[in-house]
């Protein structure tokens, strides 16, 4: 398996090459030449596979430089009960015949970014390792990304995270998940700002190639490559927990932001997984819900994004939609890459007066989007129905699968976070707490550590300068 850019501008890379990157150098996504595609036997053969083994088998076919038992070795100290707190790693909770929860967001940081992150801590140690080389990981988040990488890398050799955040902006849990960490190795900067202003300074910070190389910047956000493929081994999982035969078709509900998740969704249906429909969820901030209901993609100024009460997905554009777009316009870089610039001088384009916008049928995508008052009855109806408390994202991915669902076709929505970190809108909605999983009851109360700056490329350089590992 090698790996190109959408925009055409990279010779094959192997998987190593690419690991610690996601952006190609001519500004395009890496993606694979091909997807593999499995044979009904294959399929077959993965059904009742523990985790580990299903994560192994799915992952090895996208790397072509780790040996197979260090690879395998790899895998099976991050999928473990220790970390993920069962065997399953991600269980399946029915609540109805045909409508399901897949439990993504039992890992460290209680969402469901843990299940790629813990795994890319385990690559990057190796792969820097042999290299006998280290890394500065420069990252944004708003919110749950931060935490996941800062949780998978701290305390790793040869590593250390550079993680911008925007001020006020996350949830109390969210906040004290990261800047209440200790580890030498992990600096939160604190950015008045919102996330986009975060993301556009990690833009910039990658975009000067000379600090970049002298500094060994890396990334780990949402476009890393290594996270997507870790991310497809849980739909074979949840269509295998929801199905007798692999003649079954299931749709999978997906809450959506830079499009990493519900990506991961189509290459598993690429790969042959029967997935009969991809349910796209956005909440207010409905940049893909438009694009899929009327095949204009127009990308939101940083002021026009909403602060929700699912602000994981708070996004003014999709970071990985790049590499979803190439496979619709039939894997042609040079018309990713014109869309591409569409998208810096118009901010954005319009496939629907396309031959593309008949062909994208095909992939099984729909949408809807979801309100704050959507998320909470959604969230008192879930309780009221099945006992269960669900956090607001996984509400929003629950209150547009359901106006999706069919009959005769299982549902499975992804729970992206547990309702622990989203307190104040649970209280709102049921008027009580979330349950607190055991090691956090105190976690809000332990001491913070951050730097508060300025959305300032400048400032942040120079910090970064200071702190970076040798
Ligand atoms: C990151 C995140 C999302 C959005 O996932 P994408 O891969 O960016 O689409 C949804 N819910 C939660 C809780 C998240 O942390």
């Amino acid at each position: 398996m090698r790996y190109v850019s959408t925009r055409g501008g990279m010779a094959p890379q192997s998987f190593c090459q690419i690991l610690l990157g996601g952006l190609a150098p001519d500004g395009g996504l890496v993606v694979p030449e091909t997807y593999p595609r499995l044979t009904g036997a294959e399929l077959a053969a993965l059904r009742d596979r523990p985790y580990p083994e299903l994560a192994f088998e799915i992952i090895r076919r996208f790397v072509d430089d780790i040996p197979a038992a260090e690879l395998k070795g790899l895998i099976e100290r991050t999928y473990t009960k220790e970390i993920f707190r069962s065997d399953e790693i991600t269980p399946v909770k029915t609540l109805e015949p045909g409508l399901h929860i897949l439990g993504l967001s039992n890992g460290p940081t209680l969402a469901f970014k843990d299940v790629a992150m813990q795994l890319l801590g385990n690559l990057f140690e190796y792969v820097l390792a042999k290299r006998e080389t280290n890394l500065n990981i420069v990252g944004a988040t708003s919110g749950d990304t931060g935490s996941a990488a800062e949780y998978a890398m701290r305390g790793k050799r040869g590593i250390r995270v550079f993680m911008l955040s925007p001020h006020g902006k996350m949830s109390p849990f969210q906040t004290a998940q990261m800047y209440a960490l200790r580890d030498p190795n992990i600096f939160n900067l604190a950015i008045c700002g919102v996330f986009d202003d975060c993301q556009d300074i990690v833009k910039q910070v990658n975009a000067d190639a000379e600090f970049k190389a002298r500094y060994r910047i890396g990334a780990v956000n949402s476009i890393n490559w290594a996270r997507v493929v870790a991310q497809v081994v849980y739909y074979f999982k949840g269509y295998f927990a929801v199905t007798r035969g692999n003649d079954e078709q299931v749709s999978f509900a997906v809450p959506s932001g830079n499009f990493g998740n519900i990506f991961a969704g189509h290459i598993a249906r690429m790969m042959g997984l029967p997935i009969r429909r991809l349910i796209l969820a956005t909440n207010e901030n409905d940049v893909l819900d438009e694009f899929f209901r009327t095949g204009r993609y127009r990308v939101r100024k940083s002021t026009e994004v909403v602060h929700t009460s699912s602000p994981s997905m708070d996004i003014s554009k999709a970071s990985n939609f790049e590499r979803f777009i190439y496979d619709v316009v039939g894997r042609d870089p040079a018309v990713t890459a014109a869309l591409w610039r569409a998208v810096e001088t118009q901010g954005g384009f319009e496939l629907a007066s396309t031959p593309y916008w008949a062909e994208i049928e095909k992939y099984g995508f729909v949408s809807g989007s979801s309100t704050h008052v959507d998320r909470i009855a959604m969230i008192r109806r879930i309780y009221r129905d099945y006992g269960i408390i669900i956090d607001t994202h996984t509400a929003d991915g629950l209150k547009v699968g359901l106006e999706h669902r069919e009959p005769e076709v299982p549902l499975v929505c992804l729970e992206t976070a547990l309702p622990a970190k989203f307190a104040q809108t649970i209280r709102e909605a049921l008027g009580r707490d979330p349950e607190i999983p055991p090691g956090y009851e105190d976690l809000e109360k332990r001491p913070q550590r951050y730097e508060l700056m300025d959305a300032d490329v400048e400032a942040v350089k120079r910090y970064i300068a200071a702190h970076a590992t040798g």
